[in-house]
């Protein structure tokens, strides 16, 4: 069980991601449609207010609820079991899904129903479901999508933004017997169609979720599309599955993530639906599950508790990080490797899986901080990344000993001002058989491996102090 998306490295993911000129238009005209809206639905939006005391409110309820996280769990778990729900903590991946087959082998269940859900996907729960022999189907369109192209999201929001019309008429062609054109309006109809029936066959519904309410024992999903609504009344028994900071003290603070979380991911000022669900076996409503299970996981997220990464689990996934970042743009969503992407992937995935598996991701990124003044409950994403490198640098990660080496050269260059000046002088010189147009495109040595990749600018001639001593002698730089 891995975030891991496949197997390759991050550097061949990101060759391959680059040459999708596709996938590169798709992810910048979505950038700018999804940050266009959020930025419209917190500045232009009058009854909302002010947005900045919005933030300082969901953070500090993040931070609150972290910092009392063994309580607010507690409570949880005991109002679920209260209103007779089962309540399953999970130290591992291996463990949520065990419990799950559990569930679902006693219900000799084999048709079930899911909502989008990213700790699911942590998980690998379909896997688990599928070599059980269960039938099981994704309902948010995005998720089926992927699901019958055998394919993983590349967003949080938008798992399939990835994809073109006409790939996904061409899938449906091929996997599922359609014979329409690409109008998103006649797949929809069609997909419609398929997951109707097999809503009305499900056994067993399947959820993520959004935030869980401690003081009232209620899991809730923020959705457009309604699927988590069919998901949660129409089988009999419904399991939820959360990652361990997912819990919100009360309702009143409920309000202040969901208004956060809907205007930063899409722009909305409130998704279509917000699901909301307790088990409530005693008064046998006819839209509640008879059977309610909640997976509370940890899933190497305790590892984060107490340590300079704790605010890494205040994240809401809205992806307004996501929708901001310039290296996200190039290199899109799959290149992480991870399930996590964006700043907050680069983040998260190596808490979750390790250095081992991400030590590259910390630095995909160019710290321009754009992430940090996007997130809505105000998590310091490019220090946090600036953390982790200096702990792979340390010595926790398999960072190599020329590199290294190379790295404690330039501290020593640059904390000296002299060696520094006489390094900026020759620096032209020494670089000039390598470099053409002001830019280097195949260094020697250390930087083969940057312009592998990109071009590297020519150090110029002029530079700033000699250019600072000039203007402030009132001499002109150009001549
Ligand atoms: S880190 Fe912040 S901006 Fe990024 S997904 Fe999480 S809450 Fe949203």
């Amino acid at each position: 069980m891995s975030i891991k998306i496949d197997d390759k490295n991050f550097y061949d993911h990101v060759d391959q991601e680059l040459k999708d000129t596709f996938m590169r238009n798709a992810i910048s005209n979505a950038q700018d449609n999804l940050r266009g809206k959020k930025i419209a639905a917190t500045t232009e939006d009058e009854p909302f207010g002010n947005w900045e005391e919005w933030r300082n409110a969901g953070e500090e309820i993040r931070r609150h609820t972290l910092e009392n996280l063994d309580y607010y769990l507690q409570q949880l778990s005991e109002n679920i079991a209260e209103r007779g729900g089962h309540v399953f903590f999970a130290a591992t991946a291996e463990e949520a899904n065990q419990y799950i087959k559990e569930v679902v082998e006693q219900k000799n269940a084999r048709n079930v129903v899911k909502t989008k859900s990213m700790v699911t996907e942590e998980i690998s729960l379909n896997e688990m479901l599928e070599d059980m022999g269960c039938d099981i189907l994704e309902t948010d369109l995005g998720e089926y999508i992927l699901q019958i192209d055998d394919d993983r999201p590349s967003h949080f929001v938008a798992p399939s933004l990835h994809k073109n019309k006409e790939q996904i008429r061409d899938t449906y062609r091929e996997k599922i017997a359609y014979d329409g054109t690409e109008k998103p309006e006649e797949l929809t109809v069609y997909t419609r169609k398929v997951l109707r029936e097999k809503f009305l066959q499900a056994d067993v519904g399947i959820t993520g979720c959004n935030f869980a309410v401690a003081d009232s024992g209620t899991v809730t999903l923020v959705t457009n599309e309604g699927n988590a609504n069919m998901v949660t009344t129409l089988p009999d028994t419904q399991i939820s599955v959360m990652g361990m900071e997912r819990v919100v003290p009360s309702w009143e603070d409920l309000d202040v993530l969901v208004s956060l979380l809907c205007r930063s991911a899409v722009g909305q000022h409130l998704s279509t639906y917000v699901t909301a669900v307790s088990p409530d076996v005693e008064s046998d409503t006819v839209d509640a599950p008879s059977d309610f299970h909640l997976v509370i996981l940890d899933g190497g997220r305790s590892r984060a508790l107490g340590t300079e990464f704790q605010e890494a689990l205040h994240c809401i996934r809205c992806a307004a990080c996501v929708n901001v970042c310039p290296v996200y743009r190039h290199i899109g969503g799959h290149a992480y490797g991870s399930i996590y992407q964006g700043p907050i992937g680069a983040v998260l995935s190596p808490i979750l899986a390790g250095y081992e598996e991400y030590q590259e991701l910390p630095f995909a990124s160019s710290l321009c901080g754009a992430c940090t003044e996007a997130c809505p409950v105000k998590i310091p994403l490019h220090e946090l990344l600036i953390r982790h490198r200096e702990r792979i640098v340390a010595g926790e990660g398999k960072t190599k000993a020329s590199e290294k080496l190379m790295m404690k050269g330039f501290g020593n260059m640059t904390s000296s001002a002299s060696v520094f000046q006489t390094a900026v002088k020759a620096a032209p010189t020494l670089t000039r058989p390598f470099a053409k147009d002001g830019s280097i495109s195949k260094g020697p040595g250390p930087l083969k491996a940057w312009t592998n990749k990109r071009d590297f600018p020519a150090p110029s001639k002029d530079n700033f102090r000699q250019w600072f001593a000039d203007h402030k002698r009132g001499g002109d730089i150009n001549e």
